[in-house]
């Protein structure tokens, strides 16, 4: 395996201090499973390439079961491994050249962060799906993608082309973040990883692809190849990543729910909501009770008044507001068998979690118009096919009312965090096609005091099954 780094940036020899290696020497290192080398093909004023060469020891692989192959004996000891860019090379990058992966460089510590003309040349990288994918991954990086497939033997040109394509990377960037991008994007292309991924590899995904990832495109094709497609760890890294994405979402949602109770204030909406909600809960006669998007847990802290209700479990994609809800609800203070009944999970409701499972009822109050609408149908299914509690209660703005408050801007949403605000017609269609889907029945009870024209404030969905 191959990874050559080249520089143009003058003095180009300055890539030895950003590597913390001296150009001069060829140096060694020792790998888990063969050796490493970096040297320098050139090392001019004007261009300069440092060479890291990846040697496996296939009869290692075998013998250690290190990313030992699942095939026949043969295909332990004849395969692709020592040669391909994988996730070895990637763990040689994080070895070998972790100083300026992790963006340290004594000597030239602005030049670590400088952004510098770099181009990066892997000459057999495999990549399931294609070459399309080599660029869908590369591009939005800002790299100039060059991917040409290798041929089986370049003197038999008759035996066609291989699996595996000769990659050419160029773009003006710093070079810890071109390490980065390779260290996380070789293993997604390769598909494979040579040892067991646990839960501490997302916080190595996060932690290397801070301040790239989470604006990808193809984040979460990275995210779930990354971790070997073990949906635990991808919904978490995911939910983690989207909590990324802007500086500081939670003050940002929390400012907007504030400007949003704002809205609704003079109409008491909150607390009608609370007790519209928990009216339905306990004339379902639900005991163990779930709040999807329970945000600072003022519905919990109504529920937790009533002793019918036995569990209590909020769930929030959002780390700061279950920090809050837990303060709000003193569970801390709380004494053993009160604090047995209440619940806060971290988790996003767009993914399949079986902690929701088990439950007689869930209120899943204002936080439809939050989820992206691409997102809506998987909440659909992880609510009403696989967690399939007896009792869904659901609200969501009435959009239609939106004209009755004097202080919200024609056309603008309560909320500057909702992704759509439904009409009337618009909900109850949904409502109707989504019972209908999963064997539920609906009913609608508005909440709010009910405008002749425009309707109530809030809508609310009722589902049983
Ligand atoms: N139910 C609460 C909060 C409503 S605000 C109330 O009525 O006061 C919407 C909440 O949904 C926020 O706390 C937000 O963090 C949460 N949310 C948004 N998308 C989510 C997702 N995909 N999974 C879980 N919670 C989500």
């Amino acid at each position: 395996m191959l990874l050559t780094i080249q520089t143009t940036h003058r003095p180009a020899t300055d890539l030895g201090y950003l590597l913390h290696k001296n150009p001069a020497r060829v140096q060694q290192f020792e790998l888990s499973a063969g050796s490493a080398w970096v040297f320098y093909p050139e090392a001019q004023d004007d261009a300069c390439t440092a060479a890291l060469l990846v040697d496996l020891d296939p009869i290692a692989l075998v013998r250690g079961r290190i990313g030992a192959r699942d095939g026949g004996l043969l295909d332990q000891y004849v395969n692709d491994r020592p040669y391909a860019a994988n996730s070895f090379l990637a763990a040689a990058i994080a070895q070998v050249y972790g100083s300026a992966l992790n963006g340290r460089s004594d000597e030239r510590a602005e030049l670590a962060d400088t952004p510098i003309p770099l181009v990066a040349r892997i000459p057999a990288l495999p990549s399931r799906g294609g070459p399309g994918l080599i660029e869908r991954l590369f591009a939005p990086l800002g790299y100039e993608v060059e991917a040409s497939r290798q041929p089986v033997d370049p003197g038999r040109p008759e035996w066609g082309e291989s699996a595996y394509y000769n990659l050419v990377l160029r773009g003006i960037v710093r070079l810890q973040d071109l390490l980065r991008h390779l260290y996380v994007l070789i293993p997604v292309l390769d598909d494979d990883k040579h040892y067991w991924v646990g839960r501490d590899e997302i916080d190595k995904l996060l932690s290397r692809g801070e301040g790239w990832l989470a604006a990808h495109p193809a984040r979460e094709l990275i995210t779930d190849r990354y971790l070997r497609r073990q949906r635990h760890l991808t919904r978490e890294a995911l939910a983690r990543l989207s909590a990324d994405e802007a500086p500081d979402p939670d003050a940002a949602e929390a400012a907007h729910t504030a400007e949003e109770a704002l809205v609704e204030e003079p109409l008491r909406l909150n607390e009608e909501r609370i007790a519209s909600v928990s009216a339905v809960l306990t004339s379902a006669g639900a005991k163990r009770v779930l709040d999807l998007g329970c945000g600072e847990g003022q519905l919990i802290q109504a529920l937790l008044k009533n002793p019918a209700f036995e569990q209590v479990t909020g769930v929030d994609v959002s780390v700061r507001s279950l920090e809050t809800a837990a303060r709000r609800l003193r569970l801390k203070e709380m004494h053993e068998t009160a604090r047995a009944r209440v619940q806060l999970l971290h988790g996003s409701l767009v993914y399949r979690d079986a902690r929701l499972d088990g439950f007689d009822a869930a209120a899943v109050v204002e936080v439809v118009e939050h989820l992206d609408p691409s997102r809506l149908a998987s909440f659909e299914r992880v609510i009403f096919q696989h967690a399939r509690p007896t009792t869904v209660v659901l609200t969501t703005p009435n959009r239609e009312y939106n004209v009755r408050f004097p202080s919200l801007p024609a056309e603008r949403m309560r909320h500057r965090d909702h992704r759509f605000e439904w009409s009337r017609t618009e909900f109850q269609a949904w409502a109707v096609q989504v019972a209908r889907t999963h064997g539920y029945t609906t009913r609608f009870i508005p909440v709010g005091r009910e405008d002749p024209e425009v309707g109530p404030p809030t809508q609310m969905a009722v589902f049983t099954r």
